[in-house]
């Protein structure tokens, strides 16, 4: 019997990549292997040297279709197998190798918001609901918004065997979280892109209450005003800080460090100094900050981690469209650099 294998990868969107699938039909004794697709339509390529190749880097059971088939999460390729100038993936992988001895694990927390039409999943075509306070981790049809989506995205990420470690409904009514980790890069970023790829296919299968299909989105600041922003809180820990309190304010010192903060800024995901105000929860995007249980701090040290006297830090910088390679191939670069020198 053959199989599908859907094809997933990212492309060349600007600012914030998205994500493209497509399926092939394999025999079922065929692994899947090497293949390409057009990307002068995906703004990877000019039309005439429009050949990207997709070489799989993570093939998961396709909890959507199920049987024997397949999702097949790629990296981009140039023609002569070097990585395409929009693969983000390899930097991050050469880093994690780089630093192999400090085991760098990585617990992402993904919030997104859903959508009906152009407005926030059960709010009101006019005006807005009432005020934040009661969503968060909510029960009740007045509250929570989406959670049958919500459930199928995570039962299918299990299906799946992605490490996924937990939900919540969010701050902002319509608002969600999952978490995936705690793992070592660049197979975190592989098993992220997944979840968001499910995430988009399971609420195509979803209406709202107006009749239309459900969308989600990672926009970091999807209702200006007073209403949360959408994050994804990056924890990550190395061995030594899995050990000492002392390894665990030194890494976030070094994310302090001159330099530093401007860096990783540029690279968490557009539109981060529409979130990052210095409200709802966030430090400044142009100010750097660390503290315990401090949730206004660019970088947290959860109050167990300073009781146990070991664990990780939690940076809450990253905006909901960050590119998962990217910011723990930075969190590598930085916190493990330092911890040698
Ligand atoms: P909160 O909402 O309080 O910030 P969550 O429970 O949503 O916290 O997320 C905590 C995250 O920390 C999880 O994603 C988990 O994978 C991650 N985590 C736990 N221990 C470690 C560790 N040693 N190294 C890296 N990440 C970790
Ligand atoms: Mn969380
Ligand atoms: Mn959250
Ligand atoms: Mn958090």
């Amino acid at each position: 019997m053959p199989y599908i294998a859907e094809y997933i990868w990212i492309d060349g969107t600007e600012p914030t990549a998205k994500l493209r699938s497509k399926a092939q039909v394999l025999a079922d004794d065929k692994e899947p292997g090497i293949w390409g697709f057009d990307g002068s339509s995906t703004n990877q390529a000019a039309g005439d040297q429009s050949d990207v190749v997709l070489n799989p880097v993570l093939v998961i059971n396709d909890p959507i279709r199920g049987g024997g088939n397949k999702l097949v999460m790629c990296e981009t390729l140039l023609t002569d197998m070097t990585p395409h100038p929009t693969n983000t993936r390899a930097k991050c992988a050469a880093s994690a190798e780089q630093y192999a001895d400090l085991d760098t694990w990585f617990g992402l927390e993904q919030e997104y918001t859903f959508f009906e039409g152009n407005a926030p999943l059960g709010w009101p075509d006019n005006g807005f609901p009432a005020p934040q306070g009661g969503y968060y981790c909510g029960v009740g049809s007045d509250e929570i918004f989406g959670r049958e989506v919500v459930n199928a995205h995570l039962q299918a990420c299990l299906d799946a065997g992605l490490h996924i470690a937990g939900i919540n409904a969010e701050v902002m009514p319509g608002q969600w979280e999952f978490q995936i980790g705690p793992i070592t890069a660049p197979g975190i970023g592989d098993e992220m892109w997944l979840a968001r790829w499910l995430l988009y296919r399971i609420a195509e299968d979803y209406l709202g209450p107006k009749g239309i299909p459900i969308s989600a989105t990672l926009d970091p600041k999807p209702v200006a005003g007073d209403w949360n922003g959408a994050g994804c809180h990056t924890n990550f820990s190395t061995n030594e800080m899995r050990e000492s309190f002392d390894k665990c304010v030194e890494a976030a010192e070094s994310l302090g460090a001159p330099g530093k903060p401007e860096l990783h800024i540029a690279n968490y995901g557009h539109g981060v100094e529409l979130r990052l105000t210095g409200a709802h929860e966030t430090q400044r995007f142009d100010q750097f900050s660390f503290g315990v249980s401090d949730r206004g701090a660019s970088i947290r040290i959860p109050w167990q981690v300073e009781k146990a006297g070991k664990g990780y830090i939690e940076d809450r910088r990253p905006n909901a469209n960050v590119d998962p390679y990217v910011v723990t191939q930075l969190i590598i670069d930085t916190v493990c650099s330092a911890a040698k020198s």
